[in-house]
C-alpha cells in the first residue's frame, strides 16, 4: 500500500461520509417531530442576554435568536 492509494482512500472516506450526512439530515428534516427537543435550550440558557457580548450573541445568531431575538 502506497501513500497515494492511503490518501486516495482517505478522501473516498471523506466524500462518503459527506454523503451519509446529508443523506441523514434530509431525512430527520423530513420526518414530524413528535418530542420537545427543538425546545431544549430554553431551559438552558442560564445567562442573561444583556451579560453576553454582542459579538457572541451574533457569532450563534442561529441559536439564539430564536429565544432572544436579534442582537442589537
Ligand atoms: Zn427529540
Amino acid at each position: 500500500m502506497t501513500a497515494d492509494l492511503v490518501l486516495q482512500n482517505l478522501r473516498q472516506n471523506v466524500e462518503h461520509a459527506k454523503r451519509i450526512v446529508a443523506t441523514t439530515v434530509e431525512g430527520l428534516a423530513a420526518r414530524p417531530r413528535d418530542c420537545d427537543c427543538g425546545d431544549a435550550l430554553a431551559a438552558a440558557l442560564i445567562t442573561q442576554p444583556a451579560d453576553v457580548p454582542v459579538a457572541t450573541r451574533r457569532r450563534l445568531g442561529v441559536l439564539l435568536e430564536r429565544y432572544w431575538g436579534p442582537a442589537s
